[in-house]
């Protein structure tokens, strides 16, 4: 179709961006390069899907800017067959670009709008992430512990039990570890946090950013 090859050209552009920006991971890159993000956003958003921006998805929420998931995405350096869990399904394009680096995906989302109309996008793409309505906060402990957990809003602190459902090191392998904005409702500092022990975690602070607030509790 000649609109899909049109959105690849778009795509490949936003790639040589990334890459300019200083994203250096080559299996990040691909993924990016793979992902129709153009799926992933509204209708009304179309001419701006392959834009390095974020954008709106409905119930004030939006999807994260192309730079950002990249960021996150390779800070995390998830591997094949990796188990990877995502806060804030939102769109489902950063569960989507974890799909395509081969990880085994679960993503949670607390609100029902959002949720119903992702989980059966993911499907029909033929990304094989597990989705869960439910609140993130709490993780999703049926399928713990995680080589690395993707928070994608912004809290106040690190939740615990998320802490907790980090891989243990074992040996010579390394625990598990996460990527989570932390901070006020305007501000957050990106943080990577990395399992060393059973309460042993060790924390390094990296770009400042902006994210919408992590929140408890559903919302139907
Ligand atoms: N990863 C998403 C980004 C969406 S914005 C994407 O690629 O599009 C962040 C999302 O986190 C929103 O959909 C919001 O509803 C959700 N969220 C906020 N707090 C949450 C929580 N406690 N549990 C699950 N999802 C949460």
């Amino acid at each position: 179709m000649t609109e899909d090859w049109k959105f690849e050209r778009r795509r490949n552009r936003l790639v040589d961006d990334l890459r300019e920006k200083g994203i250096s991971d080559e299996r990040v890159l691909a993924a990016v390069g793979r992902v129709p993000r153009h799926r992933f956003v509204e209708q009304a958003f179309l001419g701006r899907a392959y834009n390095d921006e974020a954008l709106p998805i409905g119930l004030k929420q939006t999807i994260s800017q192309p730079y950002t998931v990249a960021y996150q995405t390779q800070t995390l350096a998830p591997k094949r067959d990796e188990r990877i869990l995502e806060i804030g399904t939102g769109s489902g394009y950063q569960a989507a670009v974890l799909c395509e680096m081969g990880a085994k995906v679960y993503t949670v989302e607390r609100m029902r709008g959002l949720f119903d109309k992702t989980a059966p996008l993911l499907r029909q793409l033929r990304y094989k992430a597990s989705t869960r309505f439910g609140d993130g906060m709490q993780g999703w402990e049926a399928h713990a512990p995680y080589d690395g957990i993707i928070v994608t809003a912004g809290g106040i602190e690190i939740p615990d039990t998320l802490l907790q459902q980090l891989k243990m090191p074992e040996g010579t392998t390394p625990g598990g570890r996460m990527i989570i904005p932390v901070g006020p409702r305007h501000e957050q500092i990106m943080t990577y946090v990395m399992r060393l022990g059973e309460n042993q975690f060790d924390s390094v602070e990296m770009e400042a950013c902006r994210f919408v607030p992590l929140l408890s509790r559903t919302q139907s």
